[in-house]
């Protein structure tokens, strides 16, 4: 027998896509309204927690609610949420600074 007996490890195609990625957090708006588009808010790194307008990032843990049509999903990331390492990672430090100054502390 000159077969190899290695199996194939089945793939694990999970019901509940990864929240760390851009499909499985949108996937968690599914069905829901948010006053933001979802793509966007998946897109800075947002899923929905399942409680009205309320997101949490998958990375930082941050959460954001009370959302108005006008904001911007990395914005406010970056505004309340400025050591996030996705952030970082996606926008850069530069931004990330750029949205402090934008938005001061203490103006909330
Ligand atoms: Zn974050």
């Amino acid at each position: 027998g000159n077969v190899p007996l290695t199996t194939p490890r089945p793939r694990v195609n999970g019901q509940r896509a990864s929240l760390e990625t851009f499909e499985g957090r949108l996937e968690s708006f599914r069905g829901r309204q948010h006053p933001i588009d979802p793509e966007r808010l998946a897109r800075a790194g947002f899923y929905s927690s399942g409680e009205q307008d309320r997101v949490l990032c998958f990375k930082c843990g941050g959460g954001l609610k009370g959302w108005r049509p006008d904001e911007d999903p990395w914005e406010q990331h970056a505004r309340h949420y400025p050591g996030c390492s996705f952030l970082l990672a996606e926008k850069g430090g530069e931004y990330v600074n750029s949205m402090q100054l934008r938005y001061p502390k203490g103006d909330h």
